[in-house]
């Protein structure tokens, strides 16, 4: 397994690669790797020759205040996941090394970043799509692979990739869970014993919310009923709980029902999403 620092000498190694006609593979990730980024890279050494994994805790998608600094980094760790799960490519660039020059003007092209995580972090997608087409410009990837547990990000990076017309193909993978329900995230470190155990309430809740819904429930009952059952659990605060065209991530259903959750407990913010 190769571990490259530089952009040059990840491109000079995949360059090679690709003359010797290999399809290339790249899974981003910011490290802390568990069990849901093993499933990334599984899904890619399904589907291509050569799997580069991205390790990079990307500054421009954190607000001030968020938990940049604090985010768990264990580069030695992640490296040794990586080998033992086939990965055959590592690339783990410094801050420099991805923003050497200032990147103020830089404005990707987001549709739909405004709402749900958008709506609670506005610097968010930016930041995602500026270090998402860095790392799709310094790879070359033939595919690149997403988990669904960040469904709207999959979104907005399927529609960025296609705006800017990025020869790469788009893949989303199925969200990976404790048998608790809970999903795995390298946040879930933050939570403490008692809120650990609280955590699975909220994929629990939204079944139930899910259940009600296909029973005809008017949403909005749904969605007060669910936000009513995470506070009594003990989550601290719900940022939105809201049913979703799947395809627009809009509150108008055209097509199936998406169920998107993000809430505090304590002082972790936990995702979630799920198909209704
Ligand atoms: P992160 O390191 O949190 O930025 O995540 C890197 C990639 O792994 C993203 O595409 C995530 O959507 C994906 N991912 C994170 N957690 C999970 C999970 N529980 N199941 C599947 N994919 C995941």
């Amino acid at each position: 397994m190769n571990v490259h620092k530089t952009h040059q000498e990840l491109r000079a190694s995949i360059e090679e690669f690709k003359a010797q006609g290999k399809v290339i593979a790249l899974v981003p990730t910011m490290g802390a790797l568990h069990e849901g980024h093993m499933s990334l890279i599984k899904a890619a050494k399904g589907q291509a020759d050569i799997v580069v994994c991205s390790i990079f805790v990307n500054p421009t998608q954190f607000a001030e205040g968020e938990d940049f600094t604090t985010y768990p980094r264990d580069e030695a760790k992640d490296i040794a996941i990586l080998l033992d799960n086939g990965a055959d490519i590592v690339y783990i660039p410094s801050v420099e090394e991805m923003y050497p020059e200032r990147e103020e003007i830089t404005e990707p092209p987001i549709k739909n970043g405004d709402i749900l995580e958008g709506e609670f972090r506005p610097h968010f997608f930016r930041g995602v799509g500026i270090v998402v087409t860095k790392l799709l410009h310094q790879c070359a990837p033939d595919k690149a692979f997403f988990g669904q547990k960040d469904y709207q990000q999959l979104s907005v990076i399927k529609q960025m990739v296609k705006s800017l017309g990025v020869p790469v193909e788009i893949i989303g993978c199925p969200t990976q869970r404790e048998e608790d329900g809970l999903a795995l995230s390298s946040r879930n470190n933050y939570l403490s014993v008692w809120e650990r155990k609280i955590a699975p309430e909220l994929h629990k809740i939204m079944q139930e919310m899910a259940e009600e819904y296909r029973q005809g429930t008017p949403v909005e009952i749904v969605c007060e009923k669910g936000k009513r059952k995470l506070l009594a659990a003990g989550f601290a605060k719900v940022d939105y709980l809201r049913f979703c065209d799947s395809q627009t991530l809009l509150p108008e259903i055209k097509s199936s029902a998406r169920l998107l959750a993000a809430a505090w407990l304590g002082t972790t913010r936990l995702i979630d999403n799920i198909e209704v």
